[in-house]
């Protein structure tokens, strides 16, 4: 490996410069895969950064919006050059403040720059429309015009990918920013934002702001200088910011949680269905909203189908995301390792059979990390707590059904409805699951996590607040429509 690691303080990033907050703290961020490792700290910051950091985006507000699409656009793709240039390093930072792999944390850079490039060329799209008018000397037709102030709050779970597909909309659309990062990846929103920095962008345009999620994020979403706010992260949480967003009559997006269910006919592939399972399912440790949690096998494949995962997840290796060798990194933290541990403590009190893994892995050097193994519940039912809540770790549950329906019925029988996966080779059940199925994000024998940045991105029920997320579905949260009328 030839990246470097400097332990440096991180500062907020406000009007185009870097500052210490005003509180005079900071807290460090840990590398999970070695938690006496610390990679760097960041400022623990007060509502009075906040505030400025608001007002500087408000100021830079005008400015921005009045530059053509086409100009913005321009800055976009400085930002994507410089974060392609810097891959490495700030990839390094995810692995070693959330423990992704190394070769995950690249992939998801290389899809923060394509995000960038995407969202440059949308400068130049239409915006509008022209609509007839009854009234024949009359011109009238739609245009679009930005939020304002737009506060994003972003989890650390694609601490590169999320915070890009928020901001990068935003921008082009003509909106300022401020930036509210999750603390446990403070370190790499650092690095992102240093590009921006570098890329050059017009002071006060991109702002960003760390600390904790009570007075940053909270603070954000209650600011009056707040336009409009862009949320992913916890149910909980969710609705917090969406309650205090209806309060203030601005704006608001949720993306949350997830419990997604893959389907395994009959008749399906299985040798397909495993893979992406355990893709689907287990890379990124099981720490992605559209990671598959549930496995609603049909019974005529069950114990080929089990028999057939369980030897696949036995060659799992566990190990420091840095290494090449290891295929599966820790969970992000302390607190996400003491959650996974209870579900499947809690799996085992319900009634469940653990077939596979269960316990946290201390061998081999490990111990200092929060390394857990990939785990496989047989003989789940839908009411045990690991079949109804998101677990958001390496953890999968076993459920039988006899018929595609009772598939069907049970991968509903859920609070969530992010992502559902089938598996089958019949033309007849992939029109049924497409039709029945209760999930933003449908997938024909796919695996359920991984979506194209050019498409729409959501979930039905509590999963989130309905309006989309990337592709062109981001301008309907990003701006607000304008019917024009004008007659000579
Ligand atoms: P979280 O809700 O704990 O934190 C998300 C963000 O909110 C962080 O920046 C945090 O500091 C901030 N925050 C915390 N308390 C706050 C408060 N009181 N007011 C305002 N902001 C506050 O979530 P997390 O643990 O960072 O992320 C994991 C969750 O994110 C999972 O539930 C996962 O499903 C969800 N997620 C959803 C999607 C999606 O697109 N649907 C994508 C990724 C992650």
């Amino acid at each position: 490996m030839t990246v470097n690691t400097e332990t440096k303080t991180y500062m907020n990033y406000i009007n185009g410069e870097w500052k210490v907050s005003d509180t005079g703290k900071t807290s460090d961020s840990f590398n999970p895969s070695n938690s006496q490792e610390v990679l760097g700290s960041f400022q623990m910051s007060s509502a009075n950064d906040l505030d400025e950091a608001v007002k500087a985006a408000k100021a830079a507000q005008k400015a921005w919006r009045k530059l053509s699409g086409t100009a913005r656009g321009d800055f976009l793709f400085k930002v994507a050059a410089v974060l392609e240039e810097k891959t490495e390093y700030v990839a390094e930072a995810m692995t070693k403040e959330m423990g992704k792999t190394f070769t995950e944390a690249k992939g998801e850079t290389a899809r923060g720059v394509a995000i960038l490039r995407y969202y440059a060329g949308e400068g130049m799209r239409p915006v509008g429309d022209v609509i007839p008018s009854s009234d024949s000397e009359a011109l009238m037709f739609t245009t679009r015009t930005p939020l304002g102030v737009v506060g994003v709050i972003t989890p650390w779970n694609f601490p590169v990918a999320i915070p890009i597909w928020k901001m990068a909309p935003a921008l082009i659309y003509g909106n300022t920013v401020v930036l509210k990062p999750a603390s446990d990846t403070a370190v790499t929103a650092a690095r992102v934002i240093e590009c921006f920095h570098e890329a050059g962008l017009p002071k006060g345009v991109v702002n960003m702001i760390t600390g904790s999620g009570s007075v940053i994020g909270q603070g954000l979403a209650e600011h009056p200088g707040v336009d409009g706010i862009t949320f992913t992260g916890s149910n909980a949480i969710g609705k917090q910011i969406g309650r205090a967003a209806l309060d203030r009559g601005i704006k608001y997006q949720l993306e949350m949680g997830g419990k997604n269910p893959v389907i395994v006919a009959d008749d399906a592939d299985l040798d397909l269905a495993v893979a992406a399972t355990i893709s689907g399912g287990l890379k990124s440790t099981g720490q992605k909203c559209t990671a598959t949690s549930r496995v609603i096998v049909q019974q005529g494949v069950y114990e080929e189908f089990r028999e057939k995962l369980i030897q696949k997840v036995s060659e799992i290796t566990v190990g420091n995301g840095m290494e090449d060798s290891s295929w599966m990194g820790p969970v992000a933290s302390k607190n996400q390792l003491d959650n996974v541990l209870s579900y499947i403590e809690k799996g085992k009190a319900e009634g469940a059979e653990l077939l596979h893994g269960g316990n946290r892995v201390t061998a081999n050097g490990l111990g200092n990390g929060y390394f857990v193994e990939p785990t496989v519940f047989d003989k789940v039912t839908a009411d045990m707590t690991i079949a109804r809540e998101e677990i958001f770790g390496p953890v999968l549950a076993l459920l039988k059904v006899e018929t595609l329906e009772e598939a069907i019925k049970l991968a509903n029988d859920s609070e969530y409805g992010l992502s559902a996966s089938i598996f089958t080779t019949n033309i007849g059940n992939m029109l049924e699951f497409i039709n029945d199925m209760e999930a933003g994000l449908v997938r024909v024998n796919a695996e359920s996590a991984g979506v194209e940045l050019q498409a729409p991105f959501g979930g039905m029920k509590q999963s989130s607040s309905h309006s989309r997320e990337q592709g062109r579905a981001a301008i309907e949260f990003f701006t607000s429509i304008k019917t024009v009328f004008v007659k000579k």
